[in-house]
């Protein structure tokens, strides 16, 4: 166990700006941003066994199932030492929630602080639309759930498998609210002031 140890994890629906956030505060503050959505879009890339297994449930804007998940990032928590990570994009449900509880009491590393960022609906669903817009202008493949139809269904998944978890952490006194809306400056100001 050491005193250097930090975890963050970045609670909030799809399009809340979790992925823009976590990397900055990662890069500034010497954490390790785990991207469960980004490690996932790389195996199916690499068309790996679990890239192969979480494709079409992704393009489907389903959850990929949790032992999966689970497996995932205790073998990236495997030799990290000093624990200094953020979560984005897991835990998403109870069980990935509670498998984390276990995980970082193991490590002896508890959770620091868990910003929640908060979005109203229809501007999740149009940031989610423009983000897929804005890759095919610049040339790039949008990533295959950045479109309406698929949003709204994340968002669904969202509100019944993820939302519960706001209380799990409100419990434990790690969570605080944010306002996602705004420049990414701005967002990123109300997260530090909310960090200690
Ligand atoms: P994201 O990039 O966080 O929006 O994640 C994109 C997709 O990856 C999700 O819609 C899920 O299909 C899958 N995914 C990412 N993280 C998780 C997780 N913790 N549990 C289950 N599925 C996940």
């Amino acid at each position: 166990m050491t005193h250097n140890n930090k975890v963050v994890i970045f609670l909030g629906p799809p399009g809340a700006g979790k992925g823009t956030q976590a990397a900055r505060l990662a890069q500034e503050h010497q954490l390790v941003q785990l991207s469960t959505g980004d490690i996932l879009r790389d195996h199916v890339a690499r068309g790996t066994e679990l890239g192969l297994k979480a494709g079409p449930l992704m393009e489907a804007g389903q959850l990929v199932p949790d032992d999966l998940l689970i497996a995932l990032i205790r073998d990236r928590l495997a030799d990290m030492e000093p624990v200094r990570v953020i979560f984005d994009g897991f835990p998403r449900t109870q069980a990935q929630a509670e498998a984390l509880d276990l995980l970082l009491e193991e490590l002896g590393a508890p959770v620091s602080a868990v910003p929640l960022l908060e979005v109203p609906d229809q501007v999740l669903i149009d940031r989610i639309v423009e983000r897929g817009r804005q890759a095919v202008a610049e040339g790039r493949a949008p990533r295959a759930d950045d479109n309406e139809e698929t949003a709204r269904k994340r968002q669904l998944v969202y509100r019944e498998q993820t939302q519960p978890l706001i209380d799990h952490y409100a419990r434990r006194g790690h969570l605080y609210t944010v306002d996602g809306l705004g420049t990414p400056d701005e967002v990123y100001e109300r997260i530090l002031s909310g960090l200690h």
